[in-house]
Parts: structure tokens; sequence; C-alpha cells
């Protein structure tokens, strides 16, 4: 049942909580998004799920290990849950009551649109134990929603931001880049937006075209251009760090590959990969590295990256990729990547390995790199502290 979806969500971090999902594809939506097709997404074909196969769900998830110290949560996915008739809401969160009361769930989230969000229901679905609520948000630029069709604008998201906390909801926020009329700027002032409305954390979602949807017709008939891989890979790790920068996290990045999307009747178009949160962290790494080393006119022929031994992956980048772009770039005769447990998730440090230098540096610190007013001692903290683990 784990599948990510631009409404849904899971996580691959060990301290993330084990959520159960629920896909209500399209449930409560006041019409189609042009991007959109949940049941493409979460490859459930049917609507609504009865709250009896809610309830026999669960029980049965609740029968294989869970981590104890993990908190469980269940989630209300791939559709406009707050847009649902109250009397479905209300029989849905009843059904899951008798489990948060014996402890076995703790929390419950959804996702939903901006413009759904009203404090009646929000009410009603707070007093039965909804707890997170997540905004498909999408762009926090009008001209982008617009061309999108969307049907809401910013002032829906930020009066929405601030109804749910005035409930003391948590705020998840999800956005997209490369909608119709969307450009990697836009994408980048979408990121520093949002942050001003400072949600508890954040998911990004490449604009893919979807077989079966509006963008599908577009596309075909030349109307609508996706972003290149490329592009999305590098705006993308950019908006990650302004998030990071600003202390939110980024808890998924990219849709999670399935069977379904992988289909040919899943994506038509658009900057699709299996891995693309893990290509995101490689471009972040890069980039941290690139900056550093262009920062402080670092000069050596051979050098040796130190890095957190869970991280090599990231920093040697796919096939030793960024390896081959550094040697190129700054023109290193030897460059490796080596494991470091002293280094701290997202650190690194730079040291040059040069046998003849007259600068003696070999088997030395060069120097610790710092950012931020980090403790040079520590390096420099260079991603996102996040896993990548799911609009409405
Ligand atoms: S993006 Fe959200 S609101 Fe739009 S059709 Fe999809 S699930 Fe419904």
């Amino acid at each position: 049942m784990r599948r990510e979806t631009p409404c849904g969500s899971s996580t691959d971090c060990r301290n993330s909580p084990w959520i159960f999902p629920i896909f209500i594809p399209h449930g409560g939506c006041p019409h189609r998004c042009i991007f959109c097709n949940q049941h493409r997404i979460s490859g459930v074909q049917r609507m609504l799920p009865d709250p009896d196969t809610i309830v026999a769900s669960i029980h049965s998830a609740l029968l294989r290990p869970i981590d104890p110290k993990r908190t469980r949560e269940v989630a209300f996915f791939g559709g406009n849950f707050l847009g649902l008739p109250r009397r479905v809401i209300r029989s849905y969160l009843d059904v899951i009551a008798p489990f948060r009361e014996r402890g076995q769930i703790h929390r419950i989230r959804c996702s939903t649109r901006p413009d759904t969000v009203c404090p009646e229901t929000l009410e009603l679905a707070g007093g039965l134990g909804m707890t997170t609520v997540e905004l498909g948000v999408q762009s926090m630029h009008d001209a982008v929603l617009e061309a999108s069709l969307r049907g809401h604008g910013v002032r829906e998201t930020q009066r929405a931001v601030a109804c749910l906390r005035e409930k003391g909801m948590a705020v998840g926020l999800q956005l997209m880049v490369g909608l119709p009329g969307d450009t990697v700027d836009k994408c980048l002032e979408s990121a520093e937006k949002a942050v001003s409305l400072r949600p508890d954390f954040v998911r990004i979602y490449p604009t893919l075209v979807l077989e079966g949807t509006e963008l599908a017709v577009r596309y075909r008939s030349g109307g609508y251009r996706p972003m290149s891989l490329a592009d999305a890979v590098s705006t993308v790790a950019n908006m990650v760090d302004v998030f990071i920068r600003n202390g939110i996290p980024v808890i998924r990045v990219g849709l999670q590959s399935s069977k379904e999307l992988e289909s040919k009747d899943g994506i038509l178009a658009g900057p699709y990969h299996p891995a693309f949160g893990h290509l995101v962290e490689t471009r972040r790494y890069r980039d941290r590295v690139v900056s550093a080393l262009d920062a402080l006119e670092f000069r050596a022929s051979a050098i040796q990256i130190h890095v957190s031994p869970r991280d090599i992956p990231k920093m040697r980048g796919d096939r030793n990729e960024t390896l081959r772009f550094l040697s190129k770039r700054y023109w290193f005769a030897s460059i490796s990547v080596v494991g470091d447990a002293a280094l701290g998730k997202d650190q690194f440090l730079i040291e040059s390995i040069e046998r003849k230098s007259s600068r003696r540096l070999s088997g030395e610190w060069v120097r610790p790199i710092v950012s931020d007013g980090d403790d040079p001692a520590k390096g420099f903290p260079c991603s996102t502290g996040s896993s990548f683990t799911g609009s409405s």
C-alpha cells in the first residue's frame, strides 16, 4: 500500500512516520486539474473506499511488524479530502476513532485544495482526529495557476494556511514545477513565497504529462512543452535549498515510481525519473561543492572529498557523473570520495592530497569549508536533512 502520489505520501527515513495511505482518487475534486490523473498515479481505479474496507485494511496492516518508535498515521491522499460531503468525512474519521483510542493510530492527515479549506469543515475534521493538512498549492503565482486552470489563486492559499494555523493544524505545502506558464525563476519565487507561509513541511513534484489529462491534449497539439529533466532537477535542487536554508523540511521530491506510471498508458512526456529525488540530492551536493571550491579559489590537482558513509552515492553522482564533472571543471588529475563517520549527514570536507605540492597539504585537512556561520570543525552542511519521501 505504500505508494507516492501528488496527493500521496511515504518516506524512507528511519525516523519517519509509518503511514497507512487511503486513496480517494478525485474524491471531493470540483473538477479535473489539467495535469492530474489520480487513477494513473495511484493505480487505484475505484473512486471512494467504503468505511468497512478501510477498517479491514488498517487491521491487516497493523498485523505486520511496525517499529514501536514510529508514529503511526492514516493519510487520505489522491483527492480533495475536505471537499468531500461532510457525512463522508465523518464516516471515514469515525471508523478510525477506535484505532486512535487504542493507541494503534496516532495521527490523521489529508491533502486538499486551498479553496476548500473552511473553518466549519476543519472544526469537524479536527474534532475527529485530523492533525495535518497538506495543501495542493502548486504555484505561488496567480498567472501560473490561471494558465493551469487550477481554479484558485495565491490568496486562497494564504487564507487556507491562516485558517489551518488558527485551528492548530500542522500544514504541508505541495508545489509543482513546470506547469503551463511556469519558468525556472517563477519556481524559485514560489519557493520563497511559500517559505513566508512558514509551512511545517513541503513536497515538490515536477509536472508530468499523464495520459488521460487535459495537459496531454495540449501537449499533443503543441500547446504545452514540459520542462527537461535537467532543468527540473536543477530547479527543484535550488528550491530545496531555499526551504532547507529556512529550516523547512522537504519530505518528498518527485513521484514514486510505479508500474502504472511507467506503463505505456502512464506518462506521455515530462521530466520523469524513477529516482528523481536522488538526482536532486546529487545535484545539490555537486552545486555546493562547486560553490565552495569557487568561493575559496581552491586549487589542487588531486583531492578527496570526505562525506558521511551514507552520503557517498550522493557525492559521486549517478555512475560517477559528479566526479567526472568536477575533474573536467577544475582539471583535477585525481578525485575520490571517501566515507568519514565523523561527518554528519549532509556535510562534506575537501582535502588536497597532492604529494609534490609546495604547500605540503598532503594528509591534512586543507581548510574546513564553512558556510552560514557553521562551525568550521564540522565542515559544510550541504544538503536537505530530509529523506525524500506525498496535491490536491
Ligand atoms: S490536483 Fe487535487 S484537486 Fe486537482 S484533480 Fe487532482 S486531486 Fe483533484
